[in-house]
């Protein structure tokens, strides 16, 4: 099972101001979740390192805030070009920290991290600020009046904390750091403690384009104290993709500082098929819950909503999809499904799968164990029979776990897919366009695919309700990292 990873070998430390520090409470163990081995030790920082990142990362502030924004997106450039060159020894040591399958460690664990920073750079070059008509104003006890000119223009926020998922550790991390810095804020990076490696080796690239110190820190640990320390740290902004529950934890004790958030939390994305839908693209779409990093992807359309004359065909069609998949070893090529991060989370899945088994759901596909020597696997599961009020139908598995509700008219699958406190990513199955784009906006959701699983990075992206705070994606995650200011001037 899964050769170890023919990428870096070496011990990590702490990027802060600059310096390659060596971590004051010593290291803790990355697990490879396919062969259980140790991929290498990651540094456990202590409080007193996160506040110095925090100091650098303040100290750098003023000074890069004030570079011209041409200057910010070449060295972004120039950190995409050094990011690239590095990716023949990333992808493997970000495949050995994930588990994901080597397509995925590929494409979305590396590739997207360099067109985010490309993307953002570019960005930093365009002009944000918004120019506005003059306004006649009255003569008041206040001012003389007269045409008063106005600009809102855009100032970045100052230091922002940078707190990120397991799931795809630099691909989260440069969705970000790029328009963070783009914007000219400075950043300390808290990637998540079961894989931080890569994120760690990235910072090399960082050091490579020229930076300048305290611009760019990263601080890891193996729990909830580090990002914790960072939150209460000296800081202007928390960026944070996680789940819901440490979201709020955030968002309270941000709330006392009047830090800026931006949340990017969990879901439990609802797919709508109606009965014109054409079956066969929506179970390739409702599939990608299996066959996409095992499930561990927030917008994943894991709970499908079926109309009661598809249902039958729908489950079929959807169980030979799961039958079909391999499961195994990520490092071979015909493995379609992964392990999932850790023991702890396939322990997190097998009981709210035993919850389901209890209320009475129907186990089509899965449910069992995959018989594996090594690994935290979740073979692909499909429920059906599933009521709304169940814990399947309202938590997040973030795993390879498909469960299947039946409707019988249009305000009903609405009213079933709008029924659990996230809103971060729904879908629309069905042949009729006028439809699809009613139902769409009928949904609580901050995205609605109609028709596709299929992106378009330029589109805002975040959620409603507890799925978040604000918006990444495009110029909407460059806005997101400034503060809105008024110039105002006579004529
Ligand atoms: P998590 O919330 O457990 O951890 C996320 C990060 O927060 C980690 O870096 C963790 O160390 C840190 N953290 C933990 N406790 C903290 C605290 N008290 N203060 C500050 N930081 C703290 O999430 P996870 O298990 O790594 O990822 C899975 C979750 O992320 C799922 O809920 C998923 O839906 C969500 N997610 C959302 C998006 C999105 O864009 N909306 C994208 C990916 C993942």
């Amino acid at each position: 099972m899964g050769a170890e990873h023919t990428g870096r070998q070496q011990s990590y430390r702490l990027f802060i101001g600059g310096e390659w520090v060596e971590p004051s409470k010593g290291g803790y163990a990355v697990v490879n979740p396919a062969t259980e081995q140790v991929v290498a030790e990651a540094p456990e920082a202590g409080v007193d390192q996160i506040v110095d990142a925090v100091g650098a990362a303040r100290a750098a502030f003023g000074p890069w805030s004030r570079r011209s924004p041409a200057e910010r997106g070449e060295l972004l450039m120039k950190l995409a070009d050094a990011f690239e060159r590095r990716i023949p020894e990333l992808a493997p040591l970000v495949q050995a920290e994930t588990g994901a399958t080597m397509r995925v460690a590929q494409t979305l664990q590396v590739m997207q991290c360099a067109v985010r920073f490309r993307r953002y750079a570019q960005l930093a070059n365009e002009d944000h600020d918004i120019a506005l008509p003059p306004s006649v104003m009255p003569n008041t006890a206040l001012a003389k009046g007269g045409l008063i000119g106005a600009l809102a223009a855009r100032q970045p926020v100052g230091v922002v904390a940078c707190i990120t998922p397991y799931n795809f550790p630099l691909t989260n991390m440069a969705g970000k750091v790029a328009p963070a810095l783009a914007m000219g804020n400075t950043v300390v990076v808290k990637p998540a403690p079961q894989d931080p490696l890569a994120v760690l080796a990235f910072a090399e690239a960082v050091e490579e384009a020229g930076l300048p110190p305290g611009v760019f820190n990263v601080v890891t640990g193996s729990g909830a104290e580090a990002g914790q320390a960072l939150v209460e740290a000296d800081i202007d902004m928390v960026s944070f993709t996680g789940s819901t529950p440490v979201g709020q934890r955030i968002a309270e004790t941000a709330g006392r500082g009047m830090k800026r958030l931006l949340l990017e939390l969990g879901g439990k994305g609802a797919g709508i098929v109606f009965d014109d839908a054409d079956v066969t693209a929506a179970v390739a779409g409702i599939g990608s819950t299996w066959s996409f990093h095992s499930g561990q992807i927030c917008t994943a359309p894991t709970r499908v909503i079926a109309h009661r004359a598809v249902h039958d065909q729908l489950v079929e069609q959807l169980a030979a999809y799961a039958r079909y998949l391999k499961v195994g070893d990520p490092l071979a090529d015909d493995t379609i499904v992964g392990p999932v991060i850790s023991q702890l989370q396939r322990d997190r899945v097998e009981a709210l799968l035993d919850s389901g088994r209890q209320d009475g759901a129907e186990f089509v596909v899965g449910g069992q164990r995959p018989e594996m020597e090594r690994g935290y696997y979740v073979a692909p599961t499909l429920l059906t029979g599933v009521r709304n009020e169940w814990r399947v139908a309202q938590e997040e598995f973030f795993g390879p776990v498909v469960v299947v509700e039946t409707f019988d008219d249009e305000d009903e699958a609405v009213a079933l897919a709008n029924g659990t406190p996230f809103g971060l990513y729904d879908y629309v199955w069905t042949g009729d366009g006028v439809r699809g784009y009613r139902v769409a906006r009928q949904l609580r959701s901050g995205n609605v695919g109609i028709n596709t699983v299929q992106r378009n990075h330029e589109a805002p992206f975040g959620g409603f309700k507890l799925s978040g705070v604000g918006r990444d994606g495009g110029v909407f995650g460059l806005h997101a990292y400034s503060e809105l200011q008024s110039i105002v001037w006579p004529s």
